[in-house]
């Protein structure tokens, strides 16, 4: 049975295929272990069917796994530059087919073209470079200060080792820069990786692998599987080193779940319900056109989009008719000419979410200042973007993730208030702060719960590769991008030498009185940290020296 794409059939069908011909998805295409479901990926902003990927079934994502670690050993032995090399190449093809990527994501998703381009393939660019030339110093081994330890002739150093195959599970939100983020970054760190994108945009993501297989990554070290949740929940049973899950909150706990039966490691990038403050003080033309883009970039289903705007009561009218004159201004539609601000959403069930939070709103008391309305599209999942006042944290608007093109404005008096209504949520992604006086910005920044807090800023700095990023609270664990989120891709050993190989430690058996003394000497004055303290100690290291010479 084949289901048609469209706005009022669910954007994943699964079918038994008749005449279907399996797409490409690496060397294993001839392995007879798919179960007889494929996926259709549809264009939500005119219910084009775009292609069938098959839906890889338990016994194909174990093999999948298996090839991974099999070529995992031999990248790993590589320079940082040599992998870098292939990150490089691998840049070199995305520069060239810039657009056709471009489209092929715009396609999947909804989103204009422009955006794709601003908002997935530039950032993705930018981290590539970084993490292809800066590895090597990233992870360079670190010598620890071991203190009076290191006058005993002995040193620490921490090296960092790859994990083996790290399991990507990632969202539809930013189908190419999400999982493609993470892979750059696990295998310049030393891994193979099996990517699990979302049943959503799996083309987006065959299309990251036919990259890498144009820049001779070596075969099996990227691995992608489609298919749905019963895909991703097989890859975290396979036997991964660890799973890089971007999702929602009820899918992270259960992904948390499952990985820790086996003791698997998860980082959590989750849910956002994101605050932006406008303080009396700030630039209010940029913190209006600030709060449209981050609150209707992407239709608003960015993670770190702006869902709460709390603005200073003194400044309120005039900041809500800036918003409202900026939104009137955009243009939505398919996402066929450049000029497109918004377009379509990426499936129909987070439309109604959209629908449903601004109903529960407007029953409670909510006023709607512009948009409101899904639009009236023959084929597409559009939303008009909508701006929303009267507001407070009783309503779902104000509470759950919304995911969509919506604005929610409530006022408040003093920054303390400001801060507590911000910190008032079981997410903590990013927030943001808006106000000229840049030292009063920071101090607030620091009272917020979130893991990252943005002055003068809204979204964008997933886009930063440099840093990290992630979250608290219920936006999950762990990070991804930056120095950090490098760190969780290997495994930190500590390596410590004595260089002093003849002599034996003072704390070895046999125990003895002059033992006895020794140690308590250490309790009292090794501890101190002194070196002065310490060095009183000497002629009883001596003597217990002496005495185990003599046994
Ligand atoms: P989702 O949780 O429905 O799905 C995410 C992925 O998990 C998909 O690939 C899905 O197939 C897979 N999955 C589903 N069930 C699974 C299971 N039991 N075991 C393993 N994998 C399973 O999320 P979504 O609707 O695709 O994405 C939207 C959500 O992602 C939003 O909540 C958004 O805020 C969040 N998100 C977070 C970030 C971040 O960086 N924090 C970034 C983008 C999106």
């Amino acid at each position: 049975m084949l289901v048609a794409c469209g706005p009022t059939a669910a954007s994943l069908v699964l079918v038994n295929p008749v005449n279907s011909v399996y797409l490409h998805i690496g060397p294993m295409r001839q392995i007879d272990t798919i179960d007889r479901l494929e996926i259709i990926s549809c264009d939500p902003s005119t219910g084009a069917e775009i292609g069938r990927v098959p839906l890889a079934n338990t016994a194909y994502v174990i093999e999948a796994v298996k090839q991974a670690r099999i070529a995992q050993p031999s990248w790993s032995v590589l320079s940082y530059k040599q992998r870098g090399h292939v990150i490089s190449r691998a840049r070199e093809v995305i520069l060239r087919d810039l657009e056709s990527i471009a489209e092929l994501i715009s396609r999947e998703t909804g989103k204009p073209k422009v955006e794709a381009i601003s908002m997935e393939i530039v950032p993705t660019l930018d981290l590539m470079h970084y993490f292809a030339v800066n590895t090597a110093k990233l992870l360079k081994p670190t010598r620890i200060d071991i203190g009076q330890y290191g006058l005993m002739g002995r040193s620490s150093n921490v090296i960092h080792k790859p994990l083996g195959v790290v399991g990507i599970i990632s969202p539809w939100n930013f189908p190419w820069a999400t999982p493609l983020d993470e892979v750059v970054m696990a295998l310049m760190a030393g891994n193979a990786v099996v990517v699990k994108p979302s049943e959503l945009t799996p083309f987006t993501a065959l299309k990251i692998s036919e990259v890498f297989e144009e820049a001779q990554l070596p075969s099996g070290l990227l691995k992608i599987v489609t298919g749905d949740g019963s895909t991703g929940a097989a890859l975290i049973e396979s036997g991964v080193d660890k799973v890089m899950f971007t999702g929602s909150v009820a899918t992270g706990k259960s992904v948390a779940e499952s990985a820790a039966k086996h003791l698997i490691p998860v980082v959590l990038e989750l849910g956002g319900k994101d605050p932006m403050i406008v303080l009396k003080d700030a630039n209010l033309t940029n913190a209006a056109r600030a709060a449209v883009w981050g609150a209707f970039c992407n239709a608003g289903q960015a993670c770190a989009s702006i869902e709460r705007c709390y603005v200073h009561e003194s400044i309120a009218s005039q900041f809500i008719e800036l918003v409202v004159r900026e939104t009137a201004k955009l243009k939505q539609g398919p996402t066929s000419s450049d000029d497109i601000d918004l377009g379509a959403m990426t499936n129909e069930r987070q439309l109604q979410i959209v629908e449903d939070h601004i109903a529960d709103a407007v029953q409670n008391g909510a006023r709607i200042v512009i948009g409101g309305k899904r639009k009236d599209e023959k084929h597409g999942w559009f939303h008009e973007p909508t701006v929303v006042t009267n507001v407070n944290h009783t309503m779902k608007l104000m509470r759950d993730e919304t995911f969509g093109p919506v604005l929610p404005i409530m006022t408040f008096q003093t920054d303390e208030e400001a801060v507590h209504l911000a910190n008032d949520s079981i997410y903590g992604l990013t927030a943001s702060i808006f106000t000229t006086n840049i030292a009063r910005g920071r101090k607030l920044a620091e009272k917020i719960e979130a893991g990252t807090v943005m002055v003068n800023e809204v979204v964008y700095t997933h886009a930063v590769g440099q840093t990290p990023w992630g979250g608290t609270k219920q936006s999950g664990y762990g990070r991804t991008h930056g120095r950090l989120g490098l760190l969780e891709l290997v495994t930190p050993q500590h390596v410590h030498v004595n260089s002093l190989p003849s002599v034996p430690d003072v704390w070895w058996f046999r125990y003895s009185e002059t033992a006895r003394r020794l140690f308590r000497g250490f309790a009292k004055r090794f501890t101190t940290g002194s070196l002065l303290q310490s060095s009183l100690l000497l002629p009883q290291i001596i003597k217990r020296l002496l005495e185990e010479r003599k046994r």
